[in-house]
């Protein structure tokens, strides 16, 4: 059962107050397949006040962790269950390959059994005692939920970018507006089927598709909601925490990146190789981790450039569930000239476009681009300091360590780097120089829900995943008792009266 033509407000299924709709279009045949209701203010508006009740009158945040705990399971469940059919969904929607579609959808339901376990240990470690210098007073610190939680989320992993925002929300006794991006709202409208199904109690999850100018920007204006969670573009991402502002709600941010990846000439070929192609290929480069800066130490950059290219050139390009497919194409036809805008002013710029860098040919109909390959790149140009969100990777020789960590941290972004060596003293101390929130040593991109998520500089503030996402959910209070028997004889002496 899809849900299109409804948006998800407080336990129901509700017509748009304007009933707009939104073209759901397939990047691999440009055609449209669906029409999406599409919420705006009025509908926000609805779905604020709804989350707001839920949050101020309802069960939820007043249940134990293992009540709610037992709620996420259930919806991790119903994720399982329809795993190929949401699959499915994402390809038609995103574009990506179905195999890269079933594992975002599989992390997506671990992300939920995953804060189904720190809400479940929630009630045991929350009432933390605080030793005072006074023994006349105890003190304990208590977590609780932050409350009306405005989730925004982009298009490149759909339901899985809701999931990290969703799972830890409700885990912590959050009530929550998602608006998912206009380009993908369908597995977001799926998930509150889902989370009906799992027993979650009306206005706990609201789920509105609508243009970021229009219901985005209405939930970041929100009085009721206490807190704004986004994950999308730098220049978006910055209207929000201006929008926050204004009334103080609190703001985590996960943007974008410019990510390095730091080859040394003792790491082996062929494992370089692979971890550069899924570092920059997966997801059509449509990842903010991506990393889209390979630096390649001199003695091995000719021969890893040569592999690579030649790596990149065999790629299968094609519809996303097409068997032995890698490469899908983009998500949209604006980003597809966007991303081919890019490679063109790098080549204006001077670079060298090793590979790709255009339409494949076999594909005359679709967002599609072939893995592309950029040398020579100007250290000043936008090709090398600005996200290109696409199968685009620029690479450039350095000469010693030194250089590489300059080079690397010569950004505005610091949301991943990657270093590869088999000297394991030098991976260690290249990752301690990196200045990005997450780095891998000897691979690129892995991601587990147990580890924190986010970036330095302008890839964002504040962290998803792990204990720290839950902690974005969470409000600190402090509780202190007066013990003693004796009056606090202040204002009311208490000796010669
Ligand atoms: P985007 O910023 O254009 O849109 C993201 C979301 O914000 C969408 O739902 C959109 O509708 C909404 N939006 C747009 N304008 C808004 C406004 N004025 N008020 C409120 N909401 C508004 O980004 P995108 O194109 O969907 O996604 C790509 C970007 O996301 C890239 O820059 C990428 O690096 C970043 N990203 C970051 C992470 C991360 O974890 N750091 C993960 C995925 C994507």
């Amino acid at each position: 059962m899809l849900h299109t033509d409804s948006l998800y407000i407080d336990g129901a299924w509700v017509a748009p107050a304007l009933g707009g709709t939104l073209p759901c279009v397939d990047p691999a045949t440009e055609a449209v397949f669906a029409q999406v209701a599409a919420a705006t203010a009025a509908d926000v508006d609805a779905a604020a006040r709804a989350a707001r009740r839920a949050f101020d009158e309802g069960p939820w945040p007043r249940l134990a962790g293992a009540a709610r705990a037992a709620v996420l399971r259930s919806i991790a469940d119903g994720i399982r269950g329809r795993q190929a059919e949401l699959a499915a969904l994402e390809v038609r929607d995103n574009g990506k390959p179905l195999p890269e579609a079933m594992w975002d959808i599989g992390d997506a339901a671990g992300c939920f059994d995953y804060y189904a376990g720190l809400a479940e240990a929630f009630d045991a470690q929350q009432e933390q005692p605080i030793a005072l210098p006074d023994g006349r007073f105890t003190s304990l610190a208590r977590r609780e939920p932050v409350g009306v939680v405005g989730a925004i989320v982009p298009w490149n992993y759909p339901l899985l970018m809701a999931a990290w925002k969703v799972a830890p929300a409700l885990a912590a006794g959050c009530t929550v507006v998602l608006k998912p991006s206009e380009l993908t709202p369908l597995t977001a409208l799926q998930l509150a089927a889902i989370a009906a199904e799992a027993g979650l109690p009306a206005g706990v999850l609201n789920v509105l598709p609508g243009l970021g100018s229009e219901a985005g920007q209405a939930l970041v204006d929100h009085p009721l909601v206490d807190k704004l969670a986004f994950t999308g573009s730098g220049p978006v991402g910055s209207r929000i925490m201006a929008g926050a502002a204004r009334d103080l709600k609190r703001v985590s941010l996960e943007l974008g990146g410019k990510s390095p990846f730091i080859v040394f000439d003792d790491a082996d070929l062929d494992q370089a190789v692979e971890w550069i192609l899924f570092g920059i290929f997966w997801n059509q480069g449509q990842v903010c981790s991506a990393t889209s800066r390979v630096l390649v130490q001199q003695g091995l950059y000719g021969r890893l450039l040569d592999r690579l290219v030649a790596a990149a050139r065999r790629i299968p390009i094609g519809q996303g569930m097409a068997p032995g497919v890698l490469l899908g194409p983009l998500v949209s036809q604006a980003q597809h000239q966007k991303v081919l805008a890019a490679i063109e002013a790098a080549r204006q710029a001077g670079a060298t476009v090793a590979c790709g860098g255009q339409r494949p040919a076999a594909h005359p109909l679709g967002w599609f681009i072939e893995p592309t390959v950029l040398t020579e790149v100007p250290l000043d140009s936008a090709a090398w300091r600005e996200e290109i969100f696409g199968p685009v990777v620029c690479v450039r020789p350095f000469a010693d360590e030194a250089e590489a960590l300059r080079l690397a941290n010569d950004s505005r972004f610091g949301l991943a780097a990657a270093v590869m060596t088999r000297d394991e003293a030098r991976g260690e101390r290249v990752a301690r120089g990196l200045r990005a929130g997450v780095v891998w040593i000897n691979c690129s991109q892995p991601t587990f829900t147990e580890a924190p998520w986010g970036g330095y500089k302008h890839s964002g503030i504040g962290r998803e995943l792990g204990p720290w996402g839950f902690d974005n959910y969470l409000e600190t209070k402090q509780v202190t008792r007066y013990t003693s028997d004796q009056p606090w004889g202040w204002y009311l002496p208490t000796v010669g009266g």
